[in-house]
This record gives C-alpha cells, sequence and structure tokens, in this order.
C-alpha cells in the first residue's frame, strides 16, 4: 500500500491532496495516515500472533490521542516513560492491565501514580528502584508487578544518541547482576515478579544485534528458572528500524524479526511484549512545509522552507536523513539544494545538496518518515507556535491537534507584577 504517493503529479497522503490540506490548516503540519498505522499494527501482531504477544506502542514516538486512540481500538497496550505518558495512555484507552512502565528515573509519586491505576508492569531499571517500588506498594497495600530491564551488553549499531544496550549506557541492570536482583525481588514485600525486559536501542537496522540480546536474554531466563524464579513474560523492547532513504535502506521485515524471536525465545512458552514506536509509526507521518525564499550564496543554492529545527529536531539532533520532495512532481530542472529553517542557527538544516526539481517561494515540500519522533519533540524556540497534526483516513482529513495562538503561548508567562 502507498499511502503517500503521486497522483496525477501532485502529492497524496491516501485520497488527500496534501495542498488541500495546507489550503486549510496552513503549513507547517504533521499529516499521518489512520491506513499505515493500522496496516502496520497489524502486520506486527499478525507477525508475533504465535507468542501471544502484546503490542505495547512506545507512546513516546508520537502521542497525539488520536494516534494512540487508534492503537488502542485495535488492541494496543502502551509502553510509557512517564507518568504524562501514562495518563496520555489511559485518556486514549488503553487500559492499565497493558500499560507497561518504562525509564531510569521514575519518581515516587509517578510509581504511585501507577500502583493506583494497576498498571501491568513496572520494567524496573536498578535495585534501589526497586525498593522504592515495593515501599511505595507496601504504603498503598497493592502488588507491583515488576520485570528487571537487563542490559545484555550488545551494540545495537545505531546511533550514539539512541543506542541503549551498552554496558557503558545508562540503562537497566547489568546481566551479570541481574541474578542478585531477581533473589532481592523475591524477598522484597508488595513485590512480584513478571519476567524480564530489555530494549537496546532504536532505529536498529540489522537483525543480528537482536539475535545476540535475545539469546543472552534467554539463557537469563533459564537461569533464574533453576533458581526457581517464575519467568512468564519476555519484553523484548522496541529499536526495530525503518526506511528513511525510499532508494537505499533496508529495513529488516517484520517475519524475519519474528523468526528470531522463535528462533531465541520461542522455546521458553513466555508471555512476549514487544515496544515498536518508530516501527509503527515513522513512515505514518510526513511534515509538509511552504518554501518562502530561495537563494544563491556562493556554490550553494537554499531553499527556506517555514518548518524549522524547533518543529522537526531529528536532522539536526541525529544527522538523520530524511527523504524531503516537492510536493508537484514535474519536468523542472533538478537543483541540488540545501533545504533549512528559519531558526538563527546553523543547526536549523534538514538537508544539504539534495536534488528537488526547482522550487519557487510558495511551492510545498514533504519531509517524509517524520511520524516518530517529530511532533513530540518540538518545542516553541523562536516563539514559533507547535505547529498542527492532521490525520487522514481515505477522503477524510481531521485536525487532531490545533496550531496554538500566540496571545495563549505568550499567556503562559507571568509578568513580574501579576506574579505578586
Ligand atoms: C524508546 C523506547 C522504545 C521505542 O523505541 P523505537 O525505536 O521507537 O521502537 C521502546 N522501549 C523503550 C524502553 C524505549 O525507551
Amino acid at each position: 500500500m502507498n499511502t503517500f504517493a503521486y497522483r496525477d503529479g501532485h502529492y497524496f497522503a491516501e485520497n488527500v491532496a496534501v495542498r488541500q490540506i495546507a489550503d486549510v490548516v496552513g503549513t507547517p503540519f504533521y499529516c499521518y495516515s489512520r491506513a499505515a498505522i493500522e496496516a502496520r499494527y497489524d502486520a506486527i501482531a499478525g507477525a508475533l500472533k504465535e507468542f501471544d504477544a502484546l503490542v505495547c506502542y512506545a507512546v513516546k514516538a508520537n502521542s497525539n490521542q488520536a494516534l494512540i486512540g487508534l492503537l488502542a481500538a485495535r488492541g494496543a497496550g502502551a509502553d510509557v516513560v512517564s507518568e504524562g505518558e501514562m495518563r496520555r495512555a489511559l485518556a486514549a484507552g488503553i487500559p492499565a492491565s497493558k500499560i507497561v512502565y518504562s525509564g531510569v528515573a521514575k519518581t515516587v509519586r509517578e510509581i504511585e501514580f501507577a500502583l493506583q491505576q494497576d498498571i501491568r508492569q513496572f520494567n524496573v531499571e536498578s535495585e534501589q528502584e526497586l525498593r522504592v517500588i515495593s515501599a511505595a506498594a507496601v504504603r498503598l497495600n497493592r502488588i507491583a508487578h515488576v520485570a528487571f530491564r537487563i542490559n545484555p551488553n550488545v551494540d545495537a549499531g545505531t546511533h550514539e544518541k539512541i543506542s541503549t544496550g551498552k554496558a557503558e549506557n545508562k540503562f537497566g541492570i547489568a546481566i551479570e547482576y541481574a541474578r542478585r536482583a531477581y533473589d532481592e525481588a523475591r524477598a522484597l514485600p508488595g513485590i512480584e515478579v513478571r519476567g524480564v525486559d530489555l530494549h537496546i536501542g532504536s532505529q536498529i537496522m540489522n537483525l543480528a544485534p537482536f539475535e545476540a540480546a535475545f539469546s543472552r536474554i534467554a539463557e537469563l531466563v533459564e537461569d533464574l528458572r533453576r533458581a526457581g524464579h517464575t519467568i512468564s513474560t519476555i519484553d523484548l523492547g522496541g529499536g526495530l528500524g525503518i526506511n528513511y532513504d525510499r532508494q537505499n535502506d533496508k529495513a529488516p521485515g517484520i517475519d524475519d524479526y519474528a523468526k528470531i524471536v522463535r528462533k531465541t525465545v520461542g522455546h521458553l512458552d513466555c508471555r512476549i511484549i514487544v515496544e515498536p514506536g518508530r516501527w509503527l509509526v515513522g513512515n505514518a507521518g510526513v511534515l509538509v512545509s511552504s518554501v518562502i525564499y530561495t537563494k544563491t550564496n556562493g556554490a550553494t543554492k537554499f531553499l527556506i522552507i517555514d518548518a524549522a529545527m524547533n518543529d522537526f529536531l531529528r536532522p539536526s539532533m541525529y544527522n538523520a536523513y530524511h527523504s524531503i520532495v516537492g510536493e508537484q512532481q514535474t519536468d523542472a530542472a533538478q537543483v541540488l539544494y540545501d533545504i533549512v529553517g528559519p531558526v538563527c542557527e546553523t543547526g536549523d538544516t534538514f538537508a544539504r545538496k539534495r536534488q528537488l526539481p526547482e522550487q519557487d517561494a510558495g511551492d510545498l515540500v514533504v519531509i517524509e518518515g517524520a511520524g516518530a519522533y517529530g511532533s513530540v519533540m518540538a518545542s516553541t524556540y523562536n516563539t514559533r507556535p507547535l505547529i498542527p497534526e492532521v490525520m487522514v483516513d481515505g477522503d477524510e482529513f481531521r485536525v487532531i491537534r490545533q496550531r496554538p495562538d500566540y496571545d495563549s503561548m505568550i499567556a503562559l508567562d507571568i509578568p513580574w507584577d501579576a506574579a505578586g
């Protein structure tokens, strides 16, 4: 299915021309395809069916209520990393019994909130955290179901800022100390161990690190069982990479991922949880922006657009490649552009030396693969309002988050005299 494609020379999201949306909501805006999100969810749930898998959508990838709601309606759970995300997941209709809570720095307040909701599982990242959860559970007269996040010391071969499974990363409990942690958990009140958990990084384009990590986890499960621990769930985390470059990338297929799961942990008779974020929504969204100016400085031709690094941070933060195309499919001469935004720093660059048909002020360009880690990482730097989000479903589109107005942005501040 090609949910984002040219039709009669114009860029469409499903059956809606992005130009039509731009005329209504203005640019820049995020545009998501409902069909694309649902197709991805069905694909991963289908591929992992034999493991009775619970697909816990990693809400941090895109936490809009409309997206979470679609996934909730299909049976997804949620992987959350803060009280705010837990509240978003619950508000969108994900039952607490399908929420797993990850993160290295859960506060007492957050832990108490999670216990009151009776979430499915805490993915515990340290022994100190375990003790805090136990004390909170006793105070509230609840049982905390826990898995330890194990750091398997595997290099995911991804960008250093999103690699999480190496010994030097802050995440999880080193696999050498796992036995000790499980023994302690067994002795603590208010704690019931459910299983093991891991998450080795994001945008992983090769299955070998998954295979290595899952194999280590399988050995650990067998060790723990020999020591008398009950391990009924394995949470394999997220991290599966996607194609950002239509021409060149080769993301692993979901069936091959399922084969690795079968081969490494399939014999353990555990319920499998996965926590995909990017894989579910990354290619289900684009960012549509207008060309404001074009100019040439020396040998460099600039395409200056109305989206900026505050709207979409991945290119400047991770040096991420995103395909960027014109809204019009034309025979105009191809030009190599540096594509930049309005923010006053050189980091506000989406791409360098990128080939596009010649563009002019007022034309639209589309940044593809912007569904994950796009809107959620946006800020209002330069007092630029957060940009709207739109979802398309067949012939219809709806605004699923509005552009705030300037007055309401400024009204968040309190002048000194009024603050007194
Ligand atoms: C970020 C994160 C995910 C999702 O990662 P993706 O690469 O988007 O699939 C899943 N689990 C945990 C614990 C995370 O921190």
